[in-house]
């Protein structure tokens, strides 16, 4: 086959946000001299430098991390399939339109965070920075409004934030996202949020509340607004450059400023509950007579408006906090019952929430969570010389195909150097398949517990290796007798 031309990277492949290389090299003590004398937007790795590290902010997830996040993701998906979510998964990319349609310019997600390109055909297109634009993209183009109602989705996957990175802040980060679509009724807002509770919960995560707060309607949003704005504008000066340029652009992100002076003063600011109309202010007093009900742990937040613009009435996230009082969000959502109709489908009124898997695992090691046990093998296949090696493989298939988890070192080495690796790894019983058994169609079987062994033909190899695992279970719990638990 003739490997196919590579085209070279195209100049027109920018990142919306790029002011600063994104090598990780940036982070090191003393930028060169010849790095630091380049003008501040270019790159400081040349495009044929390749560099064997990954994306500054992003990473690999190693094995060694995966039995936390193995217990994440089932965590994730009994808690959807409990609650009757479905599962959908959607395109990363997205048309760059349909966030700023959503979240908003205004926001630091689309003014600062977005990664948008243009692709070689000419579409302005952005990885998702969130999931709620391109679930509610996928419920209008796929006609899910005629379904019975309420519609609950659940997806999982990375989101990109062109974000500064630290612990905690990737610019690759991991969500678990569920949405429901449908139902105004708060008694939804209190399920979504019985959801995610469900989820942290059951990973044994404790000390988490929920900060809770109601925006309104866009009107008493407004309303809200103009009183905020001229309670900041009167004492401008107390406030931190980026939040006098918020006062503009997006006076509610000022509550969000962790700045002290700002924290300080937005503590005397008027709050968005003030300024309800009669229905939101009714949603939200039954909402939190479910949660009540729920008896989820709470706390009405006046600050809390979240970053992105489509949200109407409730809006929560769920914190951790540390011994030292310290908090993580682990999660956030809201109401958003305009969004569908201004994206182009029917009025219909929607709920939902991501949860941070990233910072969820940081909690979890943080608060030394037990991460999910895969199945160990407790078979090891030994085999000595060419034709033994040949015969191993389907033997391993033939293991597998009955449900026995087997483990090999298919590679060089003596039989001694195989016999290491299997008591290293704990197995209970060892296949041995040296030269003269590939002849003879026979292997042995060695009972590792007992020490004892014997051969058998290899078509009755499952056979034996079954009844040592059955006996061993058998010594082990003397009132079992079923199959071993790390069978199929
Ligand atoms: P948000 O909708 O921005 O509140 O994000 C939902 C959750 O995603 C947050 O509560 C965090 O747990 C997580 N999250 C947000 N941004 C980042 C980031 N840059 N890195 C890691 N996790 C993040």
């Amino acid at each position: 086959m003739t490997p196919k031309k590579t085209v070279p990277a195209k100049k027109t492949t920018t990142m919306a946000a790029k002011k600063k290389s994104d090598s990780p090299k940036q982070s090191a003590a003393k930028p060169s001299p010849k790095a630091a004398k380049k003008s501040v937007s270019a790159p400081l790795v040349s495009e044929n430098e390749l560099l064997m590290q990954s994306l500054r902010g992003m990473r690999d997830i190693l094995p060694d991390e995966q039995p936390y996040w193995e217990r994440v993701r089932r965590s994730l998906s009994s808690a959807a399939q409990e609650y009757g979510f479905q599962r959908i998964d959607i395109p990363t990319v997205e048309y760059l339109h349909l966030f700023v349609r959503s979240i908003k310019q205004g926001t630091d997600i689309i003014d600062k965070e977005i990664y948008e390109f243009q692709t070689r055909g000419g579409d302005r297109v952005a990885l998702r920075p969130e999931f709620t634009a391109g679930m509610g993209r996928a419920y209008i183009q796929h006609g899910m409004s005629v379904l019975p109602k309420p519609i609950r989705l659940f997806s999982m996957g990375p989101v990109f934030r062109y974000d500064r990175p630290q612990e905690g802040r990737y610019r690759e980060l991991w969500q678990g996202d569920f949405e429901v679509f449908g139902e105004a009724d708060p008694i939804l807002d209190a399920q979504v949020m019985q959801v995610a509770y469900r989820v942290v919960h059951e990973l044994g995560l404790r000390d988490i509340e929920f900060q809770v707060n109601s925006i309104g309607t866009p009107e008493s949003r407004k309303r809200y607004e103009k009183a905020l704005v001229r309670f900041l504008e009167s004492q401008k000066h107390k406030l931190c450059q980026v939040c006098r340029d918020r006062l503009s652009t997006n006076p509610m992100r000022v509550l969000d400023c962790k700045e002290d002076k700002c924290v300080q003063l937005t503590a005397q600011a008027p709050q968005a509950l003030d300024f309800l109309d009669d229905e939101s202010r009714a949603h939200f007093k039954s909402l939190l007579e479910y949660l009540d009900e729920l008896e989820l742990p709470y706390s009405i937040n006046p600050r809390l408006v979240r970053g992105l613009d489509y949200y109407t009435r409730t809006v929560f996230e769920i914190w951790s906090s540390d011994r030292e009082g310290k908090k993580y969000a682990l999660g956030g959502g809201g109401r958003y019952d305009l969004l569908i109709q201004e994206l182009g489908g029917e009025p219909t009124p929607a709920i939902g929430f991501g949860l941070g898997l990233d910072r969820i695992v940081l909690e979890m090691k943080r608060t030394q969570v037990r991460p999910h046990e895969f199945a160990k093998p407790r078979v090891f296949l030994a085999q000595l010389g060419d034709l033994a090696k040949k015969k191993s493989l389907r033997l391993f298939a033939d293991l597998e195909k009955h449900g026995i988890l087997a483990a090999e070192s298919f590679g060089r080495g003596s039989l001694k150097a195989q016999m290491r690796v299997a008591s290293r790894l704990g197995v209970e019983v060892t296949v041995i398949l040296g030269q003269k058994e590939a002849l003879d169609g026979t292997a042995i079987v060695k009972d590792m517990v007992s020490g004892t062994q014997e051969t058998v033909t290899q078509e009755k190899l499952t056979d034996a290796v079954k009844k040592v695992l059955k006996s061993n279970v058998a010594l082990a719990h003397p009132s079992h007798t079923g199959v071993a638990h790390s069978e199929k």
